[in-house]
């Protein structure tokens, strides 16, 4: 993702641009069409021992990703990470489905294979929201100073954010009731090897998925976790999510939430506008979604963005936040 004014006028080309990239089904999902790749996994659901989202394990899970190494699109440590992600989930017994989909290398134009991952639980609700983080991580730490092709492992961005969602994971899979929460891991959020390559192929794929055959009653609400494990968490009010009128409730709904917790790493105020997976999410797939993200990580995009820039702490704010908040969810 970047600050959204540096690229005002990639919004407006961004809507059109996936089929005409050569973008490739070679695989639908069928979540949104009805038959299908999806399958519950049998095993017994490993219930958390307490109702409280736990930062520490969160915090195993992020180490656990950037242990593996670099993770962009189509590359080895993405494989790695796809194996571990639904080891996860299995064990938990949620139910998995799979979008793959490929795109032209932007540099030199082969086929790489993507796949969004989507994990549910509580097939039978029908009121459902959607929680999304990236799973890709950049190729290279282009914002690197001192070594722009150094080695980048994205701790805070986005193994953050994917570390929330599988620790949250326990608490769905132990709690049967409830609305239900559709996870989303998106591919290719930033697949990027200069200026001007391409962001978002993995929600944009999604979103026209979504809209070709839209569940019924649709998505009541999204939110994508992007950059939450800074051991500095600020979380302002993203412009965007704010601004939109179908989705200032909810942001409105997740800052006074962490209020009455007690979590003031969620700031009350605007302050960045990023344009981010939610922008395609919205515009594109009509999903009132919003970004729960902090922008003011010095570290962003650079070799320095490792597990040590991050705390269990950050990661059990947001987690308990989420958690909080689905309890409310109508
Ligand atoms: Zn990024």
């Amino acid at each position: 993702m970047r600050l959204f004014h540096s690229f005002r006028s990639r919004r407006a080309v961004h809507a059109a641009a996936v089929a005409l990239l050569g973008v490739a089904t070679i695989a639908a999902w069928m979540l949104f069409g009805g038959h299908g790749s999806s399958s519950y996994a049998a095993g017994s659901p490993v219930a958390s021992t307490d109702g409280s989202f736990d930062g520490p394990k969160a915090f195993e899970h992020l180490e656990q990703l950037c242990a593996i190494g670099p993770r962009p699109s189509g590359s080895p440590g993405m494989a790695k990470q796809q194996q571990l992600l639904i080891t996860h989930f299995r064990k938990l017994g949620a139910q998995i489905a799979y979008q793959k989909f490929r795109v032209r290398h932007p540099v030199d134009g082969s086929w790489v294979p993507m796949t969004n991952i989507l994990v549910r639980w509580r097939p039978q609700s029908p009121t459902r929201v959607l929680l999304c983080a990236h799973y890709d991580t950049l190729p290279f730490p282009m914002e690197d100073r001192e070594n722009p092709r150094g080695v980048f492992v994205g701790a805070n961005d986005n193994a953050s954010g994917v570390a929330v969602l599988m620790e949250l994971g326990r608490h769905l899979a132990s709690q049967k009731s409830g609305v239900g929460v559709d996870f989303v891991f998106l591919d290719g959020e930033e697949f990027r090897f200069r200026d001007g390559d391409r962001f978002f192929l993995g929600s944009e794929y999604f979103a026209r998925a979504y809209l070709k055959n839209k569940p019924q009653p649709p998505y009541r609400w999204g939110v994508l976790l992007d950059m939450v494990g800074d051991k500095d968490l600020q979380l302002y009010q993203e412009r965007n999510s704010l601004w939109w009128p179908d989705t200032r409730p909810l942001v409105a709904d997740l800052w006074a939430i962490a209020a009455r917790l007690g979590v003031d790493a969620f700031i009350a105020k605007p302050k960045h506008e990023v344009d981010d997976d939610h922008v395609v999410l919205h515009n594109i797939g009509k999903i009132p979604c919003i970004d729960v993200i902090d922008f003011d990580y010095p570290e962003w995009h650079t070799q320095r963005d490792v597990p040590s820039q991050c705390s269990a702490e950050s990661l059990g704010k947001v987690g308990r936040v989420i958690l909080e908040w689905l309890k409310t969810v109508q």
